[in-house]
């Protein structure tokens, strides 16, 4: 099964990675798709790549991504446990903020790399991940910490790895939040103990990505604790014997 998912994004990384859709194509160095388990239960969103990704070709290799490999290590994950992707596949000049056409060109990238994994929950690091999958335009602000279902996934915001950075505070509220997302992949089956995290609120219908077309994930967010949820989980990946040089192959594009 992860095999297959792997073969499947490896697959769509070789249709997508030359893209020229927006400006951005004329100046990375690299396209950078995403890394980690293609069989993953679990997919962390963050913005885009910055100077050292778009060097790498791999999210999160920098600073913020320091911080993201101690918050997985503080739930017992590493990188291999999970997978990572960004908003934009490719770096904004002086790292500005991602622009709202160049959203709407690259989303169905994330969207159908989404589809592939199927995780469970979806982690989304910070405004412009959260906006783009919970479809509003509810600051993160109000978001995080919450609990969302959307389609049949978990979408948990939480602030981006990089506040930390700015505002050394912010580590301790990050760390509570990652033991949400243990909790929540711990009680996938128990539904209802997922809803007893609380207190949701709902999402808006006029996010970044509603603002000028459309969206993958259709439904609107709805709130866990008000959802007869009926989640089906799905087994862990079946390990099959590969070939040492498609395992280089696959470990060279971060995918596992
Ligand atoms: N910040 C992001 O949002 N993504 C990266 O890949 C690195 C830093």
């Amino acid at each position: 099964m992860s095999e297959d998912k792997r073969e499947k994004l490896k697959e769509f990384y070789f249709q997508i990675k030359e893209c020229m859709e927006c400006e951005l194509g004329k100046t990375r160095t690299n396209f950078v798709f995403g890394s980690g388990n293609s069989g993953a239960e679990i997919v962390f969103i963050g913005e885009a790549p910055g100077r050292n990704e778009d060097l790498q070709g791999k999210p999160f290799v920098g600073q913020a991504g320091k911080i993201l490999d101690e918050l997985l290590l503080s739930i017992g994950f590493n990188r291999s446990d999970v997978f990572i992707a960004n908003v934009l596949k490719c770096r904004p000049d002086e790292n500005r903020d991602p622009k709202l056409e160049e959203i709407n060109k690259c989303k169905r990238y994330l969207l159908e790399q989404i589809e592939i994994i199927d995780p469970k929950i979806i982690c989304t690091m910070g405004k412009y991940s959260t906006q783009l999958i919970l479809n509003t335009d509810t600051a993160i602000t109000s978001l995080r910490g919450k609990v969302f279902r959307v389609e049949n996934r978990i979408v948990l915001p939480i602030n981006h790895p990089a506040a930390v950075l700015y505002t050394p505070s912010r580590l301790a509220v990050l760390k509570e939040d990652f033991q949400k997302i243990k909790m929540i992949l711990d009680n996938y089956e128990n539904p209802g103990n997922i809803s007893s995290l609380g207190d949701l609120a709902e999402t808006g219908e006029t996010g970044v990505a509603s603002a000028t077309g459309s969206f993958g994930l259709e439904a609107a967010a709805s709130l866990l604790s008000d959802s007869n949820s009926s989640i089906s989980a799905e087994k862990g990946p079946a390990v099959s014997a590969e070939s040492d040089l498609q395992k280089s192959k696959n470990e060279q594009l971060g995918l596992f």
